[in-house]
This record gives structure tokens, C-alpha cells and sequence, in this order.
């Protein structure tokens, strides 16, 4: 398989926004560079094709790993994940009221919010903090 071009990551990184798929955090105010996730593993058969690939921090990646459902406790059914490329972040997730933390509406929401939450570490939850979702909106409309 051939390696991603420089190309097709600025064009991801592009269309992304320069910011976490999952969580919506840009880049200026991460430490790490944001990186190229694979929407489907590698493992499981994915490739290293544009519609396959999105952006997404560090941590957001880390919980993933290689997995592509999680379960969805509400309703306890197994759930394919969120699809960073194909599904609409606002129908899917929202931020908690003190906007530190991300919560699901859907199953698919859930499922992928419970599963970060597992793996989330506190420094991310700092770096949550440190924008309000008021701020990512606003940001938005520019
Ligand atoms: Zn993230």
C-alpha cells in the first residue's frame, strides 16, 4: 500500500479544519500534531484512500486504536462508530453543560463518547477546558 502523500494529508487536514474529528479541538491549541486517522483500520482491511482518512488529536486517535464499533450502554447494543467524514458531529454528540466534556445524543454518540471517555486522560480534559463549545461555534461561522 502506498505511504499517504503530503498532498492528501494538507487536503484532510484542510476539510478538517485543522481540528480533532471527535472532540473538535483545533490544532493551535493542542501540543501534538493532530494526525491522520484511519476510519477503517488498516487491520481490519481499511486503506490509506482519502475517503478513509480524517484528522483527529492524539488522544481521540489513542482510544480508537484499532476498533471500529463500541457499546452503547443505554441500550446496550453494539455500534459502529462514529464516521468522522460521513456523519454530522451536531446530530451525533454535544458538549456537557460545563463544556469540559463531550456527551452522545445518539447510540453511535454514546458509544464513541464512553469509549473516549475510558482512555481519556486529564490533560486532555484540561485542554478541553481551555475553549468553550461558544468559542468552536464562533470560530465556525468565520
Ligand atoms: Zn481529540
Amino acid at each position: 500500500m502506498s505511504a499517504i502523500s503530503r498532498e492528501t494529508k494538507d487536503k484532510i487536514r484542510r476539510e478538517a479544519k485543522n481540528r480533532g474529528g471527535y472532540c473538535l479541538l483545533p490544532q493551535e491549541i493542542v501540543s501534538m500534531d493532530l494526525e491522520i486517522e484511519h476510519l477503517r483500520p488498516i487491520a481490519d482491511g481499511g486503506t490509506n484512500d482519502e475517503v478513509n482518512l480524517w484528522l483527529t488529536c492524539r488522544n481521540c486517535n489513542g482510544f480508537k486504536h484499532a476498533k471500529t464499533q463500541a457499546v452503547d450502554s443505554l441500550t446496550n447494543t453494539e455500534i459502529l462508530l462514529f464516521n468522522l467524514r460521513t456523519q454530522n458531529w451536531n446530530e451525533h454528540f454535544e458538549f456537557t453543560n460545563d463544556q469540559t466534556k463531550i456527551s452522545g445524543k445518539t447510540p453511535c454518540g454514546r458509544a464513541a463518547s464512553e469509549l473516549r471517555a475510558s482512555g481519556q486522560s486529564k490533560k486532555s480534559l484540561g485542554e478541553r477546558g481551555m475553549v468553550s463549545a461558544d468559542g468552536l461555534k464562533q470560530r465556525d461561522k468565520k
